[in-house]
């Protein structure tokens, strides 16, 4: 290989033809998943939020164990009315059943108490009129009315909660009805970031005016946490070929490395020549969407890795589409989440075909309106701060009227 001025070696890097970001995504997924899967620890049930499920969890007994009254009322014999019934005594929740209901009987219950034998149906205490020991019901129920039956909730022995789940309030509360206070969760991916570049610099320093902050890796690193990953920050490559192979070196013995910069066609771009010098194998150099033109996709020394634009909504909206899918799989999550939802835009909207645009957007509280915020490109961090989530504008479709419905990304 022939040396160049910044001592990079001239590797020749076949371009591929640009993918569509969901067959690049799909590439994304099918690698991943390759992966053997991720070393699994213990976990008390009250830090287990957010964290993925190791092993399935199997229901104890029924839910409900026995059959139970969902209505405060009149536990009955449905076959007994419409008509008058005697109510020969009273259930509370938190007691065991020892009274049966008989013909022309009617047992008081309460929500959640377990409904007495004889029984098959509750009426409403709202549906009954009351006289001393006696109540009058104008309507025969259904047999089964307010009834949940043993078992109707989930079987003994059923996977209440599956390996790969993420945990979310209500599998943490699902998990401690089974009785779980220590879960098997898998342990988080350690994730390097490394942006490259010779003019970014610490954020605690005083930049020059042609030098930036280095703002991606924290986005980064916040994006990796918030995903489930563990965020190891490797410093900044400078543009120097020597130099950027030895912080790759250091960044390929995490579970995946996120490079940011250094991936356009320019003379000091130099992360695929690095990378290819390192025998890395490439699944994709180019999506059309925009921002994140170019943007890399592979695997070194068997670690994969993104090479991510590095202005920094390139950044991180390439994470959110793509490099996220990685961390969660990585993460030991079955299916990874790309959480779009449609909005109705507030305005008319248009942009040029042929890219999957994403775009800084603020969506109301509801979730319902989406408006377009103005910006002046993909290094606009401002108008990112100002934003929720981003607008994808589709490749094949040039314009939206006010009140259209369009694709939005949340973060
Ligand atoms: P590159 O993809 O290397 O051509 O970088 C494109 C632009 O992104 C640069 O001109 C910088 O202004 C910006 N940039 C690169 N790296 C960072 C970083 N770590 N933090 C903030 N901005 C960055
Ligand atoms: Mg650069």
């Amino acid at each position: 290989m022939q040396e160049t001025a910044n001592g990079a070696p001239r590797a020749i890097i076949k371009k591929m033809t640009a993918l569509s970001f969901r067959q690049a995504r799909e590439i994304v997924v099918q690698k991943l998943r390759e992966q053997v899967a991720p070393p699994t620890e213990q976990t008390p049930l009250v830090e287990a939020l957010g964290r993925v499920l190791a092993a399935d969890v199997k229901a104890d007994r029924d839910f409900p164990p026995v059959a139970r009254s969902i209505r405060d009322g009149f536990a009955v014999r449905s076959c007994d009315l419409p008509g008058s019934l005697e109510v020969t005594g009273e259930i509370r929740a938190g007691e065991g059943v020892h009274q049966r209901v008989g013909p022309g009987q009617a047992i008081e219950i309460m929500t959640g108490a377990p409904l007495p034998e004889g029984a098959d149906a509750v009426v409403m205490v709202e549906h009954v009129v009351r006289e001393g020991k006696h109540i009058h019901v104008s309507r025969a129920p259904q047999p089964g009315q307010f009834v949940n039956p043993a078992g109707a909730e989930a079987k003994a022995g059923s996977i209440v909660v599956a390996r790969g789940e993420r945990l979310t309030f209500p599998r943490i509360a699902m998990l401690a009805a089974v009785g779980q206070v220590e879960v098997p969760v898998f342990r988080k991916p350690h994730i390097a970031i490394l942006p490259t570049g010779d003019e970014v610099v610490p954020v605690e320093s005083n930049p020059e005016p042609f030098q930036v902050r280095n703002s991606n890796a924290y986005s980064l690193a916040a994006q990796v946490s918030r995903c489930g990953g563990l965020p190891h920050l490797v410093g900044v490559a400078r543009d120097e070929y020597h130099h950027t192979k030895a912080c790759i070196e250091q960044g390929l013995e995490s579970d995946l490395l996120l490079l940011s910069g250094g991936v356009s066609a320019g003379k000091y771009d130099l992360v695929e020549t690095v990378l290819a010098g390192l025998g890395a194998e490439f699944f994709f150099t180019r999506v059309a969407i925009q921002p994140g033109q170019p943007l890399v996709f592979g695997r070194a020394r068997g670690t994969f890795f993104f090479g991510l634009p590095g202005n920094p909504a390139s950044t991180m909206v390439t994470f959110e589409i793509f490099a996220r899918a990685a961390v969660e799989i990585l993460a030991g999550v079955a299916t990874p989440s790309l959480p779009l939802t449609y909005a109705s835009l507030t305005r008319d909207f248009q942009h040029k075909t042929g890219l999957t645009r994403f775009l800084p957007a603020w969506l109301d509280p509801e979730g319902l309106r989406v408006t377009p915020i103005p910006w002046q490109g993909s290094s606009d961090l401002p108008a990112l701060a100002r934003s929720n989530c981003f607008l994808v504008a589709d490749s094949e479709q040039a314009h939206w009227a006010c009140g259209d419905l369009i694709p939005v990304l949340l973060p």
